[in-house]
């Protein structure tokens, strides 16, 4: 950040805050006691992030998410999600399949983090730690964006599975086997691979995850679902056009979430385009919309931590800064269950009905 960039965010900063707090948002979060009191006992899994990751061919474009912060905010678990299409997001400068190249990425979390027990890997739910308290080991639940990696090949769901991963989103940043991305939407929805694939991962136990799917590719995963989906990482859009709506959800879409018993979860990503979401308050305000409209069970958390998002809430810089989301979130007259339920509760219930 330029000198002159830096003095224009803290003038809105401190406008926004006052002029104490605002100086706080600067440097890497440090959690004071007070706040590690406030997140104490509240269940926190973020549904999607890619701390750590090893990066193929592309750079890593934010530090948002990282083991040292989700440790000291006290995360019960966290996605650890591989890029299921690094050949079409680095324009084919990569060798190897998708399939191999997600495989390289899932292995470096598993020789680096998982066999060290810096963290727990996910199976099941009950792998999920019930405590957070000092020396705790978080749970990383293995997932891969983008179903490029089958290949339109069924049998690679039960491989990964094997893997260790739980979840998978469907469609990453362009259209693929299985079904259409928001980005490349022409109409068509699923196909008849992502039935099947949609079907094999309902079955071995692998959670379907359509944050990025078109309208319509949501609308045919909904019909044809089993069990509970999730939209990993997203925010409700003001609009019901999907055209005009980016890579946020339309409440129609939501609703179809909610339908199959899942979780919609948002991000804290920065927007004064399309929706009115600059601070923490908005952040929560929008939660309150959204409990009106789909009901508290169907809503979560999914921060996209070093997925590169264009800009975030104002003052976000990484995880630990979620317990400014749980005191927007208490102002805004939530109870502490429900805080909890947003924060991790309603996606634990949806990983239990999905992986067991
Ligand atoms: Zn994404």
């Amino acid at each position: 950040m330029h000198r002159r960039q830096f003095l224009r965010y803290l003038v809105a900063a401190t406008l926004a805050m006052g002029p104490s707090n605002a100086l706080a948002f600067f440097g890497s979060p440090k959690l004071t006691e007070s706040d590690k009191a406030l997140v104490k006992g509240l269940l926190i899994i973020d549904a999607h992030a890619h701390p750590d990751r090893y990066l193929i061919g592309t750079k890593s474009r934010d530090n948002a998410s990282s083991l040292e912060a989700i440790k000291e905010l006290g995360m019960a678990a966290c996605a650890f999600a591989a890029l299921g299409d690094t050949v079409a997001a680095t324009r084919g400068h990569t060798t190897g399949t998708d399939y191999q190249l997600t495989k390289i990425q899932l292995d470096f979390w598993m020789d680096d983090i998982v066999k060290s027990g810096k963290v727990k890997l996910v199976k099941a739910a009950s792998d999920i730690p019930k405590s957070t308290g000092h020396g705790y080991v978080p749970g990383a639940i293995l997932s891969v964006e983008g179903g490029d990696a089958l290949s339109g090949n069924p049998d690679r769901v039960n491989d990964f599975h094997a893997c260790g991963v739980r979840m998978i989103t469907l469609v990453h940043l362009g259209s693929n086997e299985l079904g259409e991305s928001m980005a490349t939407s022409q109409g068509t929805g699923l196909t008849p691979k992502g039935c099947k694939a949609v079907e094999r991962m309902q079955e071995t136990g692998v959670l379907v995850d359509v944050a990025h799917a078109s309208a319509l590719t949501l609308k045919h995963v909904g019909q044809i679902s089993r069990r509970p989906i999730v939209d990993s990482h997203t925010h409700p859009c003001s609009v019901p056009e999907e055209s005009r709506c980016g890579r946020l959800r339309t409440w129609q879409g939501m609703e179809t979430v909610a339908r199959t018993g899942g979780v919609v979860c948002t991000w804290p990503m920065g927007d004064s385009r399309r929706s009115k979401r600059e601070t923490f308050q908005d952040w929560a305000r929008e939660i309150a919309e959204m409990k009106k409209r789909i009901g508290m069970e169907h809503i979560g958390l999914g921060t996209d931590g070093g997925g590169g998002l264009p800009g975030f809430i104002r003052g976000y810089r990484d995880v630990r800064d979620l317990v400014h989301l749980v005191k927007a979130m208490q102002d805004e007259g939530f109870t502490r269950a429900e805080i909890s339920a947003y924060m991790g509760g309603n996606f634990f219930r949806v990983l239990q009905k999905s992986i067991g």
